[in-house]
């Protein structure tokens, strides 16, 4: 170990970074950790969090109309755009405090510059210094990807989104994924009028088809326009400042803004791995194996860097995975089965296991119990949306192999479901188990 300045250097301070650094560092490691940006990552500074507090934010336009339903006499509101992004940004600025604080507590050394990798041990900082370590971690996660085409950077994607000088009156989402969709509901909720454009002709592929078939119909009740299977040719500015873009198949669509929501690519550009022989894919992500180790038996990955599962919870576990292995003495790996994934859309939706469409390909005989209802709150404050909840199980077994949600709270709900899921419960433990009432939860032990 002497022969090194660090037993452990990670470059990235997100959530696999600081989890690896923290808890390897617990386990008595010399630690250091490079971050040239902010230490919190994508999740803290720029995703989850921030995301997480304008989805609250917004949703108080709905709730604000259903309290007069309520009895409650709400004057004329209006929204500040300005008081909300501060405050999100004055809370980021705290947990990023709280981040680096913790890191420091552990005896972690946080250097606040790019670091690139010039050898298998050894890593060369952007003032010039080189560092050598027994291992490198690389969690430097992932950045928009934004098309190539005439006026692309006239958009902004969703780094940005979190700092607009005002809420422009008129966004265009490009894409249909996790982020078109939460940014269409915030947006939307708070006034914008929203477009959604994307290539395909489905949001959020991956999801269960009626789930998104459900979102897409509410999304389209609450006043956002949706333009599929449309390429972007062009975006121009113009005199008034507005952006003109030019879409295939459709009319161009005038608006104050773009945000580019197309994916995200791994952060490996210039960061020196290729020239040390870490093999990446065709996506520019760090090829590793089931130990997070790369085609160098040194340097190491966890996170979206790595582009497996592109979810903070998941590159938390590989880099406490990575930091027991490899420093604690107490060898595992991670389990990706049955991950739950939410989108904080509006209504938020949630989901876990297979598809209805993945259980018919894979089992062949399945069984499906639905719910469709509306929510008793919907109901007394005229809100005309409905929740849906889907149980997939096996044909045969009746084990429940995947549960799916659209609807109030459902990540919340989903997340206590998903326990079930894991543990491979059948559809008669969800039958035994007495309702909760009145709740919206109690559905999934009624569903028929
Ligand atoms: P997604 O992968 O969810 O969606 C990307 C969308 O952009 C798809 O609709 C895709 O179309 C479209 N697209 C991809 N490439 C292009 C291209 N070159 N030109 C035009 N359209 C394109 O990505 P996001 O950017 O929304 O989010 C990135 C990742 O971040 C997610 O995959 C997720 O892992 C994570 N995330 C998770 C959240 C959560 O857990 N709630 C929230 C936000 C992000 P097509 O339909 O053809 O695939």
């Amino acid at each position: 170990m002497a022969d090194y300045d660090y037993d452990l250097f990670v470059i990235g301070a997100g959530s696999g970074g600081t989890r690896a650094s923290r808890v390897s560092a617990a386990y008595g490691a010399k630690v250091a950790v490079a971050e040239e940006y902010r230490v919190g990552g994508t999740c803290v500074i720029r995703g989850c969090v921030p995301k997480k507090l304008l989805v609250y934010g917004a949703h108080f336009a709905e709730d604000l109309k259903d309290a007069r339903r309520f009895g409650w006499d709400v004057p004329e509101c209006r929204f500040d755009w300005a008081v909300l992004r501060d405050n999100v940004l004055a809370d980021v600025d705290r947990l990023n405090g709280l981040y680096t604080q913790n890191l420091q507590n552990n005896g972690v050394e946080i250097i606040a510059e790019r670091a690139t990798v010039t050898g298998p041990h050894e890593v060369t900082l952007a003032s010039g210094r080189t560092v050598t370590a027994k291992y490198i971690l690389i969690a430097v996660g992932a950045h928009p990807h934004v098309p190539d085409f005439p006026g692309s950077d006239l958009g902004i994607t969703s780094n940005e989104a979190f700092h607009l000088d005002a809420l422009p009156k008129r966004v265009l989402i490009a894409g249909g994924g996790y982020i078109a969709n939460e940014f269409a509901g915030i947006f939307n909720e708070f006034g914008s009028h929203v477009t959604v454009v994307n290539r395909s002709e489905v949001i959020l592929r991956g999801y269960d088809h009626s789930m998104r078939d459900r979102l897409l119909q509410i999304s389209i009740t609450k006043g956002i326009d949706f333009r599929f299977h449309s390429e972007f040719k062009k975006i121009e500015k113009l005199e008034n400042g507005a952006l003109r873009v030019e879409l295939s198949k459709y009319e161009p669509i005038e608006v104050d803004c773009v945000l580019f929501a197309t994916g995200r690519v791994p952060n490996t550009k210039g960061l020196g791995l290729e020239e040390v022989g870490v093999e990446l894919d065709d996506k520019g992500a760090v090829k590793v194996d089931a130990d997070n180790q790369s085609s160098v038996d040194s340097i190491y990955a966890v996170g979206d860097v790595t582009n497996r599962v592109q979810l903070t919870p998941v590159a938390i576990r590989e880099g406490q995975a990575f930091a027991d292995t490899l420093f604690g003495g107490k060898p595992h790996q991670v389990d990706y089965h049955c991950i739950p994934n939410a989108v904080f859309s509006h209504p938020p939706m949630a989901g876990v296991g297979m598809t209805e469409s993945e259980a018919k390909n894979k089992l062949g005989s399945v069984a499906i119990y639905q719910s469709d209802f509306r929510a008793m709150k919907n109901v007394l404050a005229g809100r005309h949306e409905r929740a849906l909840y889907k149980m997939v199980c096996d044909g045969v077994t009746k084990k429940v192999v995947g549960l799916h949600m659209i609807g109030p709270d459902a990540p919340e709900i989903l997340q206590a479901a998903a326990v079930a899921v894991k543990a491979g419960l059948t559809k008669d433990a969800f039958d035994q188990t007495v309702a909760l009432h009145p709740t919206m939860a109690e559905e999934l032990v009624l569903l028929k």
